[in-house]
Parts: C-alpha cells; sequence; structure tokens
C-alpha cells in the first residue's frame, strides 16, 4: 500500500517494530524496506546512510554481515532495491520511519516515528565505506507536512466531508505524484538550440501548446552530486529518453554515443558537453566503455 495509512498521524510514536507493523505502516519486522517499497525505517543499520531531515541518502539492502554491521558482498539491484528504484521511475511516495537506535538529530528519543512522505528523486549505485557496491537513494521530504517531529493536528487531516452513512472517508489516501519537470534559463536554451527535438533519436512532440521537449541534467542537481545547472551539464531530450537516461537505462560515452545502443547522438557546435560529468553519469552505475 502506497501513500499514507488511514488513521496514523505524522509524527506518531510507535514503541515497537512489531506496532508499526500491525498499523501497516511498516509491513515486516526486519528489513528496513517494506514489500514493494511503500515504506523504510531508519534505524542506523548502514554506516553511509546520511540522515539530514528533510534530506536523506539512504543505503538499500544487503551484502551486510549480520554480526558485525559490515559490508561484505555487493548489494544487487533487486528485492526492495529494485522495489525502490521503481518507485523512483514510477513517482510513488515512501513512508519513512525513524527509529530510537538511528545516530541522527532527527531521531526520535526511543521507539519509532512516522515521519510521513518522501518521493526518491535519484538512485544510484557506488562504493560503500567497506570497498563493496552499495545503492543509494536520495529521498526528499513532500511539503504541505507538519515539521519533523510535530504531531499533526486533527485539523491537518482533512476530513473530507461525511458521505450519507455517516462514514468519513479520507482523501489523504490518494496522494501520487510523479517526476518534476523542473524549468530553468538553461533547460529553455539547450531546447532552443535543438529546436526542441531530441538529441538521441530526433522527435519532437508537438502539442497544442507548441513543441515538447525536456532538459535532462546529466551530473544531478543538489546533494550529493552537486552537477551545475549549466549548458554543458544538460541535454535536450525526449520525455522517453530522459526517463531512460536518470534511471540508468542509458549512458552516454565519451565519444558521445550511447553505451547500451551504439546511437550517436547529435551535438551543435554551440552545445559544448564536459566530458567528466558524462563521466560522472557513467560512474553512478559503473558503466563500462
Ligand atoms: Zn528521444
Amino acid at each position: 500500500m502506497i501513500g499514507p495509512v488511514q488513521n496514523v498521524k505524522v509524527g506518531q510514536i510507535f514503541t515497537s517494530r512489531r506496532a508499526l507493523h500491525d498499523e501497516n505502516v511498516h509491513r515486516g519486522l526486519m528489513r528496513g524496506i517494506a514489500p514493494q517499497g511503500s515504506s523504510i525505517v531508519l534505524s542506523g543499520g548502514y554506516i553511509d546512510d546520511i540522515d539530514e531531515g528533510e534530506l536523506i541518502i539512504y543505503t538499500g539492502e544487503g551484502g551486510r554481515d549480520p554480526e558485525t554491521g559490515r559490508q561484505r558482498t555487493d548489494q544487487t539491484l533487486t528485492g526492495g532495491n529494485a522495489a525502490l528504484a521503481k518507485n523512483y521511475v514510477e513517482g510513488n511516495p515512501v513512508r519513512v520511519n525513524r527509529g530510537g537506535n538511528l545516530d541522527s538529530k532527527f531521531a526520535p528519543d526511543s521507539g519509532y516515528r512516522y515521519d510521513g512522505l518522501y518521493m526518491i528523486d535519484s538512485y544510484w549505485s557506488k562504493k560503500g565505506r567497506d570497498g563493496f557496491a552499495i545503492w543509494r537513494y536520495r529521498l526528499v521530504r513532500l511539503e504541505g507536512q507538519p515539521p519533523l517531529g510535530q504531531v499533526e493536528d486533527e485539523g491537518d487531516q482533512e476530513d473530507i466531508g461525511v458521505s450519507s452513512f455517516g462514514t468519513v472517508t479520507p482523501a489523504r489516501s490518494n496522494v501520487t505524484t510523479s517526476r518534476v519537470i523542473r524549468n530553468s534559463a538553461v533547460g529553455n536554451k539547450v531546447k532552443q538550440i535543438y529546436d526542441y527535438k531530441c538529441q538521441i533519436c530526433g522527435i519532437s512532440l508537438e502539442t497544442p501548446a507548441g513543441p515538447y521537449a525536456e532538459c535532462c541534467h546529466i551530473r544531478p542537481l543538489g546533494k550529493p552530486h552537486n552537477g551545475p545547472d549549466t549548458l554543458d551539464n544538460v541535454l535536450c531530450l525526449c520525455p522517453n529518453h530522459h526517463v531512460l537516461f536518470d534511471s540508468h537505462a542509458i549512458h552516454l560515452s565519451d565519444e558521445f554515443y550511447v553505451v547500451e545502443t551504439g546511437e550517436e547522438i547529435r551535438i551543435e557546435r554551440e552545445h559544448n558537453l564536459n566530458a567528466e560529468h558524462i563521466q560522472y553519469h557513467r560512474n553512478l552505475v559503473s558503466v563500462k566503455t
């Protein structure tokens, strides 16, 4: 079950994993990632996790020595890790819970706290501190929720009217979101250069409002990637190729062809791509060229 849970408030404390499970906030008693990746628990199990409250860099599951807690094999994009990747691609929110054992100033004093919905805005793989590949997910908290640690008011619950049968239907259970399309001067520029045609397939979508293309950042914006919003770090792509690029289905070689398909991409003279950004994107999942 994706999204909010009926009768559970953001900020609510649960005494145990069993209680989280029984209330359907996080199904399962051991794993950090619930079935379908609908929720996660941060409890300090992974040394590579980063918790900045509204922003989390979360480590996927697997490959860990249960005795020492250290990584001993590479993590794979299967199970809960694949489920979180799917939620990224489909734009599904993830319920986040923090445990009292978490080494973070955002951890509750004890038990587990449901901290509301987060969106996965990128995912990648890298060598963790123990030298094995781990999958990582950047989660950003959705706006419009009470500040972390504060319990949602009754008023925030938006009881959306009582039906003629006297039952209350919480509309909150219908929260869905999709991938965010950002607009920027750089994005407009790159679309102009290519006349809204995808640099990979040449397609421009014709809409009644005019041609449509998307600006794709090669090295992702924001922590921890900190890619720049500059012309040498963007591509003009159709939505299909944008999704394939961001989800690591395709990558570019240093010679500007698509590694996975061999297609050459179109590059205009005034568009100088920075090879370091292209390498950075490949290295997010260690693609060999
Ligand atoms: Zn395309």
